[in-house]
């Protein structure tokens, strides 16, 4: 079976949104909460709302707003904020998730001008996607690492095997409860104890801190440790039978040879990163 999954870009909603990444000018639509419509979930002052700017066809884009203050970052957020974020953002993800009305659901964050997003608010999106399954070319190895540190079955390691490369972090959260909650591209239902309880129930919170604590430390060392020119990088969500994972990836101009070639790269400083994050963190 080919491994070709084609999303599909409407230009024409793309021209009219606001890029105010770069561009001061421009208002910041999150600012300005009173004018926001389509909210679908609150918990102040994290915001899930529908995008004003569907770009990609047959699929059910939201915006999960982070903050009421546009010069917040995600990497500096005091502990209490993150882990709300955090375990907001994972619970309506896993909610779409076992909703099963999608083929898969895409859960992500850009930061800076490099990582692709348009809008420098602090945001998120979870997408759920009608027929494309997210997960086609996302390998197990891609989670593979050496350890960082480990705690209460969550993991940080960084990334021996890389998707695109140079530098990737991986988060992993193991609980086997969450094997429990259906799994859209695995054609899984729920399982009926689910039936009648919240995700939350699902989710241990002790964990889900520990898994924002790790995750904030990858996006603090990308943008302070790692290079004196990262100003950018993504975190990716997956979800792969009882685990959920987060990826970090500082981000740079990308790799001709992954564009051209779908090569990914490691770098050989390894042991460099390795030794810097203990020392800053632990
Ligand atoms: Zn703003």
């Amino acid at each position: 079976m080919s491994a070709y999954e084609l999303l599909h870009f409407n230009t024409a909603v793309a021209a009219k949104k606001p890029y105010c990444i770069a561009n001061p000018q421009v208002k910041c639509p999150f600012c300005d909460r009173g004018s926001l419509v389509n909210i679908l979930a609150e918990d102040y002052p994290i915001l899930l709302v529908m995008n004003k700017y569907p770009v990609l066809k047959d699929t059910y884009p939201t915006v999960l707003v982070e903050t009421a203050d546009c010069q917040q970052e995600f990497s500096d957020y005091p502990k209490e904020h993150l882990h709300k974020v955090i375990s907001f953002g994972v619970k309506k993800w896993l909610e779409f998730e076992n909703s099963q009305q999608f083929a898969s659901v895409i859960f992500y964050k850009s930061h800076g001008p490099l990582s692709g997003g348009t809008v420098k608010h602090p945001h998120m999106q979870i997408i759920g996607l009608n027929t494309v399954n997210c997960y086609k070319n996302v390998l197990p190895e891609h989670f593979e690492g050496i350890i960082i540190d480990q705690k209460d079955g969550v993991e940080f390691n960084l990334a021996t095997k890389p998707r695109t490369g140079y530098t990737e972090f991986n988060i992993t959260l193991t609980n086997p409860k969450l094997a429990k909650i259906a799994d859209p591209v695995k054609s899984t239902g729920p399982q009926e104890e689910l039936q009648g309880l919240e995700l939350k129930d699902y989710l241990n919170p002790e964990q889900l801190n520990q898994f924002a604590d790790y995750t904030q430390m990858a996006t603090h060392f990308s943008l302070h440790y790692f290079h004196k020119n990262c100003n950018s990088y993504n975190i990716f969500f997956y979800r792969l039978d009882d685990r959920i994972i987060a990826k970090v990836i500082p981000r740079f101009v990308t790799s001709p040879l992954f564009i051209g070639y779908s090569l990914p790269q490691v770098s050989d400083n390894q042991d460099a990163i390795l030794r810097i994050i203990r020392e800053k963190y632990f």
